[in-house]
């Protein structure tokens, strides 16, 4: 069973009448509360999601896990624009139509069940099962540039592997991530699941964070964000699957159909407005089709400055300019910005068909070296594919997080994939094909490379079980 339409519209209009109290806390007369997932503290939000995981775990099969997801596909479909909208207009990045697309990406390809599959051994000796089972509770953090999507994906991937979840959300995407849990909760119910599987608390912090990551009821942490989040989970004694930061990098060379690689660079780099952490961040290009590249580039929403203009772009773009070579410190304020904004800083006039700022720099410019999270895209030219890849392995910063080549040279292709090692490689397509989106696969907006797992499904979110039946149960 799913949520009906009519009930749809009332939860919707119930949640977001109360969205705009500054403190929602259970019992509060206009606030979302235990109904919704929403609890006043963390000892209270992780009871509640263990409890429902227990009834999960043992009182539901398998095929209700299944329902329960095609339950959260159907409701959140239903709510795709307003969450994406909401996204926007709380952390005040991105774009309405793209948050759209991400949106509907993990709705649709997020895997569920059909992930675990049995691994199954016989022989002389019987039979041996390997199996997936789910670790309990698992506590979730979650970035603001992936409001609702990154929830979406965990409560997809985490419900399928038999968990609840307690996220913790980016304090500036506190009402967006409330919203997202209360219509998965909703859905959870409404096919037959028991209440607050997936919580959070009703005023998330810094320290709230801190505090899941130590948390004696949480089994797991998945987390997804910067550096220091990276650094503190990976620090806490739990086990930890860690989605950090990344600076990706897109070669073209010579060989390139450079009508296809222009325009996929540029549509890659504008999604969203870059905030994506596996968005290009960087064009390296061989010099002897760079002016050709930067000519269908601008046919696709690029706009170039020219050296004056960079140097006063920085000054506003950059609170630190570390220098060249150096990672810069970026002033938050223009992240996730629509290029049009950040031009006029810098006095260009724009409309918002302007998807990026191309600037052309040289090979130890800082911005190659910084992830800004911005519609700036440095653009370096280089002697030939091998001085290409040199550079792209040194800005990509060891990360191994993502990275690409636009090519008709499948040896370059493989000695790239290769050499840069990442956890997401695209060979002559936008960087978001790698998620999924106009490429093979399924999806996920939890990429853990620092731990290995690499886009992350509900396999990950398992504990691995075997049971051996000794001398029977082989049926040749
Ligand atoms: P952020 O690191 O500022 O915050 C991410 C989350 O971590 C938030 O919920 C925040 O409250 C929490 N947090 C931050 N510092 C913490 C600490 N010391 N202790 C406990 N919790 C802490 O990042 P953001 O601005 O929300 O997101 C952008 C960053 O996330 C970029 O670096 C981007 O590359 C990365 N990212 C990575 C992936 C991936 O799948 N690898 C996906 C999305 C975003």
């Amino acid at each position: 069973m799913t949520v009906s339409e009519q009930q749809l519209q009332s939860i919707v209009q119930r949640v977001l009448s109360r969205l705009d109290t500054p403190a929602v806390r259970p019992g509060r007369s206009g606030g979302l509360g235990p109904g919704d997932g929403i609890y006043a503290t963390l000892d209270e939000a992780v009871a509640a999601a263990s409890q429902a995981q227990k009834v999960l775990e043992w009182q539901r099969t398998l095929g209700d896990r299944q329902r329960i997801i095609e339950s959260i596909r159907t409701t959140l479909m239903q709510n795709v624009e307003m969450l994406a909208s909401l996204g926007v207009e709380e952390t005040g990045l991105g774009r309405v139509e793209d948050k759209i697309a991400k949106n509907k990406l993990v709705i649709t390809k997020t895997p569920g069940t059909e992930d675990l599959t049995t691994t199954a051994w016989t022989g002389d000796h019987g039979l041996t099962l390997y199996e997936f089972a789910p670790w309990g509770v698992i506590g979730a953090i979650c970035p603001m540039t992936n409001p609702s999507e990154t929830v979406i994906c965990n409560s997809i991937g985490m419900i399928a592997s038999g968990n609840g979840v307690v996220f913790g959300p980016h304090p500036n995407a506190r009402r967006v991530t409330h919203l997202t849990i209360s219509l998965i909760n909703q859905a959870v119910v409404a096919a037959g699941g028991p209440p607050s599987l997936v919580t959070c608390v009703a005023e998330p912090t810094l320290q709230v964070a801190q505090s899941l990551m130590t948390h004696p009821g949480i089994r797991l942490l998945v987390v997804t964000g910067g550096p220091a989040v990276v650094k503190a989970a990976m620090g806490s004694g739990k086990k930890t699957i860690a989605a950090g930061p990344g600076n990706p990098p897109s070669i073209c060379d010579e060989t390139a159909d450079l009508d296809k690689a222009g325009r996929d660079m540029v549509r890659g780099a504008s999604f969203d407005n870059n905030i994506i952490c596996c968005d290009e961040k960087e064009f390296l290009a061989v010099a002897s089709i760079a002016d050709r590249l930067k000519d269908v580039m601008r046919k696709n929403g690029a706009l170039e400055i020219d050296a004056d203009q960079y140097e006063r772009l920085k000054k506003v773009i950059l609170t630190v300019d570390k220098g060249p070579g150096q990672e810069s410190d970026i002033n938050k304020k223009f992240v996730g910005k629509n290029a049009s904004v950040i031009l006029k800083e810098i006095g260009v006039r724009a409309d918002d068909s302007v998807k990026i700022v191309l600037v052309e720099v040289n090979r130890n410019d800082t911005l190659l070296y910084t992830e800004q999270l911005m519609p700036v895209i440095p653009f370096t030219r280089l002697r030939d594919f091998d001085e290409c890849l040199e550079l792209a392995k040194e800005v990509e910063l060891g990360y191994g997080h993502t990275s690409s080549i636009h090519s008709r040279d499948i040896t370059r292709m493989s000695h790239m994939a290769r050499v840069m090692n990442t956890a997401i490689f695209v060979k002559n397509g936008p960087h978001y094909a790698g998620l999924g989106a106009g490429g093979e696969g399924p999806t996920s907006f939890t990429i853990a490379h620092p731990t290995g797992e690499g886009l992350t499904y509900p396999r990950h979110f398992s504990r691995m079980r075997r049971c051996a039946v000794v001398d029977s149960f082989r049926i040749v």
